[in-house]
């Protein structure tokens, strides 16, 4: 696992990114950030009184058709910048008050976040790092960033070979999320929040989702249900995406089935009534100003 024979994530582009080659997801070698912003729209205990320390880096391994993020993780959207000037932009998190520092996606970026949580931490950082990640990545990568986590924050998609493959051009997704999902409860037990977003039209999925949690993670993690998948207008346009939002039946469907598999420990979104808060990252706050109070933009 080396960015010379890149296989950092299950795609296993095998490309050379010292050399400038790029696979799937763009990357190069440093990181590249779009946003650093006190974030107010996270899990309660993840964002708390001051807000979460959210950190979003650009590009993106799994590459979601119905991505509502799709100007930073296809687009590209962001600047790049030195390990020790991540490291500093961590510490002025910290100084604005931020609960925690928040890496949302940064599966490609592993190596050159490794060194900037170091410096960071040699730097002063004291807050928790929560890993906010797709789940599609290599226990190996896993093992990597793990000396520098405290909160695992994955996505649990789907398990299903077929929308996984229309969603993501990712068959594998499924199996290999819920096998790095099972290294992060080996590594840090009762540490972890899973995170599914209801698919609309696709409850079956979310059945999968939830039956694989009661069997295989309930009492060493919690479960967050996530309720606003938006369809994007001007992202990717795929006609697998559900193009409206998850009705007022689904919910309760998905409530229901809460009791019957006796998932206690997590959270449940309310439903989303319209895609008003959708981000857009070319504004200084691409979120609106109750959720987010940015602290770097690129
Ligand atoms: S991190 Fe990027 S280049 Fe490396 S294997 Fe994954 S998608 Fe390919």
């Amino acid at each position: 696992m080396r960015v010379y024979n890149c296989g950092l994530c299950p795609r296993h582009c095998a490309v050379n990114r010292i050399k400038g080659e790029t696979g799937y997801c763009r990357a190069g070698t440093s990181v590249k950030l779009a946003l650093a912003a006190l974030h107010f729209g996270e899990e309660p205990p993840i964002s708390g009184v001051g807000g979460s320390g959210a950190m979003f880096f650009s590009n993106c391994n799994l590459g979601c058709v119905f991505c509502q993020n799709y100007q930073i993780s296809s687009e590209s959207y962001g600047r790049e910048i030195s390990a020790e000037d991540c490291a500093g932009i961590m510490l002025k998190l910290q100084e604005a008050g931020a609960e925690n520092i928040n890496l949302v996606t940064g599966t490609p970026q592993i190596y050159a976040l490794v060194h900037a949580l170091r410096y960071a931490k040699q730097h002063g950082l004291k807050l928790p790092v929560y890993w906010n990640s797709s789940g599609y990545e290599t226990e190996t990568a896993v093992e990597l960033i793990d000396e520098f986590i405290d909160f695992y924050l994955p996505d649990l998609k789907t398990l299903n070979k077929k929308y996984a493959r229309a969603w993501f051009a990712g068959e594998d997704y499924g199996e290999t999320a819920a096998r790095s999902i099972l290294k992060m409860l080996s590594l840090k037990p009762n540490k972890t929040i899973i995170r599914h977003l209801i698919m609309p039209g696709f409850l079956d999925s979310t059945r999968e989702v939830l039956e694989w949690f009661a069997k295989n993670a309930a009492g060493r993690a919690e479960l967050s249900l996530m309720t606003q998948y938006t369809p994007v207008k001007n992202g990717i346009v795929s006609n697998s995406a559900p193009k409206r939002f998850v009705s007022q039946d689904e919910y309760k469907t998905v409530l229901n089935w809460l009791f019957e598999f006796e998932i206690e420990d997590g959270y449940f979104q309310e439903l989303m009534p319209d895609s008003g808060w959708l981000p857009d990252f070319s504004r200084e706050n691409p979120f609106e100003s109750k959720l987010s109070k940015t602290i770097w933009h690129s």
